[in-house]
């Protein structure tokens, strides 16, 4: 077959991956120059099964209302005339609810365990180097208040089978000594020992690169405009230089796929939700985290990456918008001086936006349109679930039954 992957991010270079490995001619169509110059560039690098879970979840509403009215905080909503804006924020603040809240962790799970698996198979495979670090995550809990709070989320990772410690002050020190430097009080933490880290840019850049070897086609510089359609298949996808026609076609679009699929009558509730991060290269003297700290406070992530280090995390729902904004990248240097005081970045900070959706869940797999298929919608948790993703759709359009439970993802739920 030959098939046609609409994006280079980190999810359509990895589905050209398991679509090429079955065999089939595949073509990648990507507006930028290169892979992952989008959300995939410069992420928090946490390939966290372990804390894949849904945004929307009990007590968030609340939250939210809080951190709306506060001057620094770790979301912000910059409220639009754009109705999808407002029909994603309700849809969101419907699956808040505990029962909807264990049906979307317990999807959202089921694919990052699976993604990490497929991604432990293809390092084996392709041997690429991405900064692959494989020490875990330490959620840090800085007040007293956190840590009671942490009782929760640790009957969640038990309930899910997701090894765990809970860890006082020293404990933490054990796990990251680097925090022995921070200006901050904090109480303990909740380490993660089988979450990895890597940086997903390198990573989609040398997969990219092994495919062309392979006879993958990248078509990059080539923006698509539109998708032809012709007796319930798609016929040719539109694009800035010729119209490209393929057996099958895969959507990649991170959040530019919901505006593509609205003209050609699939309406996929997927909303950008922008980001911020900094990247530091490392003095080797500087005291620097060992693998991966998420400060709760700040919802923030401080990223090990070989000889860099990264913090990323805030929240704008403000649109398509990439303006970088000087609340949201404050959180995230706060959160950076504050736990490694002596880490000053060497690079501006960047935006992306992640393409959530309401419930937290991506939609994977057939459309109404009989040779279209997404692979869309991975929020926060992109980088963690490419792999499974990727492999999912591969088999979804050879016929094949994916290797895992189905069960809520689809386009339709
Ligand atoms: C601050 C931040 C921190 C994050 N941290 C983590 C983390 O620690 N762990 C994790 O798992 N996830 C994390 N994520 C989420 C993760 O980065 C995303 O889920 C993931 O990158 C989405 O990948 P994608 O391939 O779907 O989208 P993208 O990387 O955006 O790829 C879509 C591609 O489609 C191309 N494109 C769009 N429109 C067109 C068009 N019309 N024609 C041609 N090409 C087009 C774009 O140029 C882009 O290359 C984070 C995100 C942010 C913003």
């Amino acid at each position: 077959m030959r098939v046609i992957v609409l994006g280079a991010g980190v999810i359509g270079t990895t589905s050209a991956y398991y679509l090429a490995k079955a065999g089939h001619e595949v073509t990648v169509v990507e507006r930028r120059d290169g892979p992952a110059l989008e959300t995939s560039f410069a992420n928090a690098g946490g390939i966290c099964p372990g804390f894949a879970g849904p945004w929307a979840a009990p007590g968030m509403p609340a939250k939210l209302a809080r951190w709306l009215l506060a001057r620094q905080a770790p979301v912000a909503l910059r409220p639009r005339l754009d109705p999808q804006q407002w029909r994603w924020l309700l849809r969101f603040l419907g699956n808040c609810r505990v029962d909807r809240f264990r049906r979307n962790k317990a999807r959202m799970q089921r694919i990052a365990h699976y993604s990490k698996a497929c991604l432990t198979e293809l390092c084996a495979e392709t041997a690429i180097a991405f900064d692959h670090g494989t020490g875990g995550v330490l959620q840090l809990l800085r007040t007293e208040q956190e840590l009671a709070g942490a009782a929760n989320a640790v009957k969640v990772l038990a309930a899910f089978d997701v090894p765990h410690r809970l860890l006082d002050r020293q404990g933490v020190l054990a796990v990251e000594p680097a925090l022995q430097g921070a200006a901050v009080h904090f109480a303990g933490g909740l380490h993660l020992p089988g979450d990895e880290t890597g940086d997903c840019h390198k990573f989609t850049r040398a997969l990219a690169e092994l495919l062309q070897g392979r006879g993958v086609s990248f078509r990059f510089a080539t923006r698509v405009s539109g998708i032809r359609t012709d007796g319930g298949r798609v016929s040719a996808i539109v694009t800035d230089a010729d119209p490209l026609a393929a057996d099958a076609y895969v959507v990649a679009l991170g959040s530019a796929t919901a505006p593509l699929l609205r003209h050609v009558g699939i309406d996929l509730p997927i909303y950008p939700v922008k980001g911020y991060s900094f990247t530091a290269d490392l003095d080797p003297n500087t005291p620097a985290p060992r693998s991966s700290v998420m400060d709760e406070h700040h919802k923030v992530m401080i990223t090990r990456m070989g000889t860099r280090i990264r913090a990323a995390g805030a929240a704008e729902i403000a649109g398509y918008d990439l303006t970088v904004r000087e609340a949201g990248a404050a959180t995230v240097l706060a959160s950076l001086r504050e736990l490694f005081p002596r880490i000053v970045p060497t690079a501006t900070a960047w935006a992306g936006l992640r393409p959530m959706t309401p419930d937290g869940p991506p939609y994977l797999g057939a459309t109404a349109l009989a040779n279209l298929f997404v692979n869309v919608g991975h929020g926060s948790n992109g980088w963690t679930q490419a792999c499974g993703c990727g492999r999912i759709v591969a088999d979804i359009v050879l016929g094949r039954r994916p290797e895992i439970d189905m069960e809520g993802y689809d386009v339709g739920r």
